[in-house]
């Protein structure tokens, strides 16, 4: 994977515990660093995560693997937290060139297929019935996605298809399959049993909230299972939390309950909104987000605002605290 003149990349890597590093890899745009991890298993290594599909990454990757002392054809298992671009957009080419036998969740392979596959015809209609005005006319304003779209060449098919709760015995390393949908549908943790290192992707950040939305092909309540997925974390017995951004941290419960918080106080938030009426998630959005509309080219942002809503008004329909009703085809909610 080395090509001339990437000698000069300097290799980031941190050992955490006895024979797990931490890589810290190069992103095209916020959050600017992922970390994957590469456990040594005695016979072989597993890497959790790949980075996204960009020279750069995958040269700071040969860099840290030339620095421990591994060959490529040494890394032997590659387990995916989730399908997004940064964790496992490389794994194409990673799969092809080092060999390693692909773990992922079933429903993570559903969301490549949609990805890889679906038109814009989908989100725009999701976003118009959700309140979002969308211009007939298209602009020139830079979208996102498109710097992300080169970075994501994921592999379309796995060798295993990770199971909730079973373990996966890598040489001496035993990890457990935690699956923690809300994120992605089929977003999953690793715990390994012997070292208590719980892996959580973006499950489990110290620092920032994963973005949890509603997308136009479901699940309609992804807001609640992530918050299902905390109080399921937060019963494992785990030492150092490995997150994907950030830092290592300990006490998971600490941080997974702070996280229930955030959420509810924001749901709270939105409901005392709709008491003045019935309201559109775009329209919530506005309020309670307000910051991310004041400026007008950012309307990715302003579009993730609105499905993060979504998602806390669907959360609150399914507990039975909000109804739901649909006028010209565009949902309202209202509290009941
Ligand atoms: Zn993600």
């Amino acid at each position: 994977m080395t090509q001339p003149g990437d000698e000069e990349q300097p290799a980031k890597t941190r050992e955490v515990a006895r024979g797990v590093f931490e890589v810290f890899l190069p992103l095209p745009s916020k959050p600017t660093i992922i970390n994957v991890w590469l456990i040594d298993c005695g016979d072989g290594w597993a890497l959790v995560d790949t980075g996204v599909a960009r020279e750069e990454s995958r040269a700071a990757f040969a860099g840290a693997l030339a620095a421990l002392g591994v060959a490529p054809a040494d890394v032997t298992h590659l387990l995916a937290t989730h399908h997004h671009p940064d964790h496992f957009g490389a794994s194409r080419a990673y799969r092809d060139e080092i060999g390693g036998r692909i773990h992922i969740h079933p429903a993570e392979l559903e969301r490549i297929a949609y990805t890889l596959n679906a038109g814009p015809d989908d989100m725009v209609r999701h976003s118009r019935r959700n309140g979002i005005p969308i211009p007939t006319q298209p602009t020139d304003a830079p979208k996102p996605m498109d710097v992300w779209a080169a970075t994501f060449q994921p592999v379309t098919e796995a060798d295993h298809l990770l199971t909730d709760g079973e373990v996966l015995q890598i040489g001496r390393r035993r990890l457990q399959v935690i699956w923690t949908p809300g994120h992605t549908p089929g977003h999953c943790c690793f715990l390994d049993l012997d070292d208590r290192l719980l892996f959580v992707g973006d499950h489990l950040l110290p620092r920032i909230t994963p973005h949890v939305g509603v997308y136009a092909t479901g699940p309609e309540n992804p807001l609640g299972d992530f918050l299902a997925s905390q109080e399921k974390v937060a019963r494992l017995d785990a030492r150092l939390v490995c997150p994907a951004h950030g830092g290592v941290y300990e006490d998971h419960r600490h941080r997974a309950r702070q996280l229930i918080r955030h959420h509810e106080a924001r749901a709270a938030e939105m409901k005392d909104v709709l008491r003045a009426g019935p309201a559109s998630a775009y329209d919530v959005a506005r309020r309670v987000f307000r910051w991310v509309f004041e400026n007008p080219n950012d309307r990715f942002q302003a579009g993730a605002a609105v499905m993060e809503t979504l998602a806390h008004l669907e959360m609150l329909r399914a507990r039975g605290e909000l109804r739901r009703d649909e006028r010209d085809a565009v949902l309202f909610y209202e509290v009941r």
